[in-house]
């Protein structure tokens, strides 16, 4: 197939009908008590095409809570704002470890492994959050999801984020030890704030598509569109959910779905097709490492019938 809509447009409706047969849709994150109250028989999935059409199936406009969807766009602002220098807070390579692992970060002297990890992006946040306060580093994040998705109405569900603040004390663990070794340089709960506002923004699965964009085409918001961050970036970015996207679930995801993808607990997963498609799927049921078990085999489905994959010729 390529980009021929038509075919598009019935693979993700069947995809959409076979989900919904699916029995074992895996279990909701419990640890954050308000993304435990969301019903998992709920699915979506939105393609965003070079044309720059949409085609959705399932609850595609349906609200979830990106998680740690949103730890893609918080390096795409750290990378714009500190460039290299982001590199020596935080590095590039898997980790082989559950996405709120403190283990590794004893014995690397609290530098965490990559972005994505709770760690990585906790250092991340506080990079960005840099000389600014709270307020206006979770201001600028919203302003960019909305600039790049196209749409005024993304907002930070703020019952989910006093959720995580009042239960997240692994990660209150991490950013107090890598504030001891210097890789946080603000205050860790200054630092905590933003990070859980920023996992706390409310998207659909078309936001998100349309969000992931810029991933797709190279920093542009599809072929012709505007450039929102250097091409290099976006290249970046990709490698890094390649291979850091799913936690230690990275080596199943590139091994099935073959693209750039990032999860979330709360069940979403954003996937590059560079050159051809910015996808987001969404089901709340996750599997034994934490990531969208609906979501995941959805991307399976669709990618082996569109041929879609970073190891494959278009
Ligand atoms: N906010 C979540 C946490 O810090 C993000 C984890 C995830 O989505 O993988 O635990």
């Amino acid at each position: 197939m390529a980009n021929d809509t038509p075919d598009l447009r019935q693979i993700v409706s069947q995809i959409n009908s076979d989900m919904a047969q699916v029995e074992d849709r895996g279990s909701v994150a419990n640890y954050i008590p308000q993304l435990a109250c969301v019903d998992p028989f709920q699915f979506g999935i939105a393609v965003v095409t070079a044309d720059g059409r949409i085609v959705k199936g399932g609850h595609a406009d349906t609200p979830f809570s990106i998680q740690s969807v949103s730890k893609v766009f918080t390096l795409t602002l750290a990378l714009r704002q500190l460039g290299e220098a982001l590199w020596d807070r935080v590095g590039w390579e898997p980790s082989g470890d559950p996405f709120n692992s403190i283990v590794q970060l004893e014995a690397e002297n609290g530098r965490p492994r990559n972005p994505f990890i709770n760690a990585g992006a906790i250092a991340v946040t506080d990079a960005l959050l840099g000389r600014r306060t709270p307020v206006e580093a979770v201001t600028e994040i919203l302003q960019f999801l909305r600039e790049v998705a196209q749409d005024e109405s993304i907002s930070v569900d703020a019952v989910v984020a006093k959720s995580e603040k009042a239960s997240g004390f692994r990660n209150v663990a991490l950013a107090n030890f890598m504030r001891d070794w210097g890789i946080i340089r603000n205050a860790p709960e200054k630092a905590l704030d933003v990070y859980f506002n920023h996992c706390a923004v409310s998207m659909s699965c078309q936001q998100l598509a349309l969000a992931g964009r810029y991933l797709a085409w190279g920093g542009r918001l599809g072929p012709e569109g505007p450039q929102i961050i250097p091409a290099i970036i976006a290249r970046r970015i990709n490698a890094l959910m390649l291979t850091c996207g799913h936690y230690d679930g990275s080596g199943a995801f590139a091994f099935r779905v073959g693209l750039p993808g990032k999860s979330g607990v709360g069940g979403g997963i954003l996937a590059i097709v560079p050159g051809q498609a910015s996808i987001a799927v969404w089901s709340p049921g996750l599997n034994e490492v934490g990531n969208s078990k609906l979501g995941s085999l959805a991307l399976e489905k669709l990618t082996s019938q569109t041929g879609w994959s970073v190891f494959a010729m278009h």
